[in-house]
Formats: structure tokens, sequence, C-alpha cells
């Protein structure tokens, strides 16, 4: 058999850069500054003006760029953060880390998105922070969240984690809230080659204690203004990213591209494909479709080479670290009934027609075969 379609391939995008990857990283070298130097200011600077924010502060990782976010927004013990079930554990863990507690709400049966009907039924005088996630690149309805946060006197901290270069209403997700979050792991539709993050913001206090907080509470060496942490970005990172930001659009462009694709070949053949909002710039950074006996069509795929993935296959509220919260099955129906419905296919910018093709075919057997085949 031929090699499996990967649910994500970097060695083509790599290949595509390798020179001006390996120029950047011999320059980083070559200087002997890996922290806080040059690449990381200018990646910062590069990124912002990217979402229309007037400050970057480039972190670690994409948990890190929510826990600072959270701090310089004044969250900690007694605070509670509206949040979705439907995401990533990364963004309870941040909230818990710390010392506040997330307060679920469902998601949209459409978006996948934060459901802001519920809201109101989540709100109590403990909430400080409503923290919508742009889940697999699609953006949460902004006005809604934020002319909600505003009537409550709350801050919003958006988890774009994954959607960068994701759009609402035209405008970049990021800095529509008070503090956007971007995780820019290696598999994220813009990666550095390990960990890293960065936070947007317009608010200039923000990012300062944002700084503050990720280089171990220190403005000046060896003097701590406040206990903070080691949350840098280092200099390689951002140096390649640096490399891949203006190469970012095209290859979300190719993203929708292959999406249209595909849901123009599975509409009818699986239970849903992806809808976008007329208001949404979808990057996708997963295709997520909904199919019955998931499991089943999952493991069908595999056997046609196809590999696929489940995000995620348990809800924030139903994990067992979340268990001292106290949320029981039933209480985020959407959330839950889809948990055993989505799969995620193949997406990555450099797939070629033959392979959008072989994963079509595949999908189109799988959920044609009975169940009681198997
Ligand atoms: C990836 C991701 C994170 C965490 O990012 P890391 O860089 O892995 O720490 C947080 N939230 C969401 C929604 C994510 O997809």
């Amino acid at each position: 058999m031929t090699t499996p379609i990967p649910l994500l391939d970097l060695r083509a995008q790599y290949q595509s850069i390798r020179d001006d990857v390996l120029r950047a990283i011999e320059r980083v070298l070559d200087g002997m500054t890996l922290f806080l130097g040059p690449e990381q200011g200018l990646f910062e600077q590069e990124f912002a003006a990217y979402c229309h924010a007037a400050h970057g502060v480039s972190v670690s990782n994409g948990t890190d760029a929510l826990n600072l976010a959270l701090r310089a927004c004044g969250v900690g013990p007694g605070d509670e953060v509206i949040t979705v079930s439907n995401t990533f554990m990364a963004t309870v863990e941040a909230i818990t880390l710390v010392g506040a507690t997330p307060v679920f709400v469902d998601c949209d049966p459409t978006t996948y998105t934060m459901d802001c009907g519920q809201l109101a039924g989540a709100l109590t005088p403990r909430s400080k922070v409503i923290m919508p996630v742009h889940l697999y690149g699609h953006a949460a309805d902004m006005d809604a969240i934020m002319s909600f946060a505003r009537e409550h006197g709350l801050l919003v901290i958006e988890d774009a984690s994954q959607a960068q270069g994701a759009t609402y209403k035209g405008e970049p997700v990021g800095a529509i809230g008070d503090i956007g979050c971007f995780s820019l792991y290696y598999s994220k539709n813009l990666g550095a080659y390990g960990e890293a993050g960065i936070c947007v913001t317009n608010n200039t206090d923000y990012a300062t204690d944002m700084r503050t907080f990720r280089d171990h509470g220190s403005r000046v060496r060896y003097q701590h203004e406040i206990i903070g942490t080691n949350a840098r970005m280092d200099e390689l990172q951002a140096a390649i990213l640096r490399v891949k930001l203006p190469l970012l659009d095209g290859w979300n462009e190719r993203r929708r591209q292959h999406a249209a694709t595909y849901t123009e070949a599975l509409r009818g053949v699986v239970l849903a494909t992806p809808e976008a909002e007329p208001w949404a710039g979808h990057i996708y950074y997963v295709y997520v479709v909904r199919v019955a006996d998931r499991d089943r069509v999952k493991h069908d795929l595999e056997a046609a080479g196809v590999l696929t993935g489940v995000h995620y296959p348990i809800p924030c509220h139903l994990q067992p670290a979340c268990a001292p919260l106290g949320y029981k099955r039933g209480d985020f129906p959407v959330t839950e009934e889809y948990a055993d419905q989505i799969l995620s296919i193949p997406m990555y910018p450099e797939l070629t027609d033959e392979q959008l093709d072989t994963v079509i075919n595949a999908l189109k057997q799988a959920c044609s075969a009975p169940a009681s085949a198997h």
C-alpha cells in the first residue's frame, strides 16, 4: 500500500521555505543572542501589525499566553471565567493555573464556538472574564460577546490558538477583545519548530504587565517587581516564525480551497460539513465533519490509508481533571453529542488533488458501509 495521507504534513511546507529558515537559524546562532533579542522584538511588531493590534508580547507557548493574559487582567482565586467546554484542555488549564474557576457554556450547533445565548445563565457576581475560543479556525461571535461583556463589566480574552489569520467581520481576531492569545505550537496554521505563543492587545498596561510576568517579574535585571514566571519565546523560534508569517495568508487560502472541495463532495455523505458564518473568515486549522458510527468510520479510513483525528473526544467538563468542578453528563448536550460524531480529516495547504480525491472516496465508502458489517 502507498504511504497513508496524514492529518497534517509539514515536510512539504518545510521544503518550500528551507533556505530561508536555515538562513534565519544561522543568523541567530551567529549572533548568539538566544532570548529577548531582536528576532522576538521584530516578530512581536510584525504579528501585532498583522492582527491590527498596538502590542504583541511573545511568549513560550499558548497555555502561557492565556495564563499571562489572565494575570494581566487581575484574575485570581475567587474569580470566575466563562468559557466553553468544547475546547482543547489548555483553555481550562490556564484559568485553573491562576486560581480562578472555569464556568462552562455549551457550543453553538453550527459554528462549534461559544453559544452566546448561554452567557446570561453563566453570569454570577464573581464573573470577571469571558474567554471565547475561535475553534477550528472559525471566529466566535465577537459582537455578541463584547456587548454582553461591556454591559456586565467583564473583560474578554480571546483564545485564538486555532485562528492565526482568521477574521470576524473582516477584522483579524485577537485584538477584538481586551487581549488575544495565540499558540504557535508547530502544528497550528502558523507554527514554530517547537513551542511558542504570543499575546496581542491594544492596552499598553496589559502589554507591560505581560512582559514583566514572562521574564521572572522583572523589568530591570535581578530586580523583581512581582512574582512572575519564565515564559519567554526563544530567538530561534521567533526567527523561524518571521520567515513563515508573510506566507500565512497564502497557506490559509489554500486551506479554504481544499475545504470548499471537501464540502462540495461530502455534503449529503456525512451528517454535517463545516459551515462558516458569513461574518467568519475561516482558516480551517482542522476540517471537521460529523459522522454516525465515528470510531468505525475512523478505523475504515485508516485501513484505506487516510489518517484522521478527533478534536476532541472528551468534552472538558467531563474530563477526570475537571471532576472537582462538579459538572455531569447532560450539562452541555451539543458538545456531548458532537464529541461522539466529530472527525478531522487531512487538512494542510500542500494537499494534492489526488490526495483530496483519495480522502473523499475513502469517506464515501466508509459512510456507506452498513454498520452491521463490522
Ligand atoms: C493549542 C491550543 C492551546 C495551547 O497551546 P500550547 O501552545 O500547546 O500551549 C490553547 N487553546 C487552544 C484552543 C489550542 O488549540
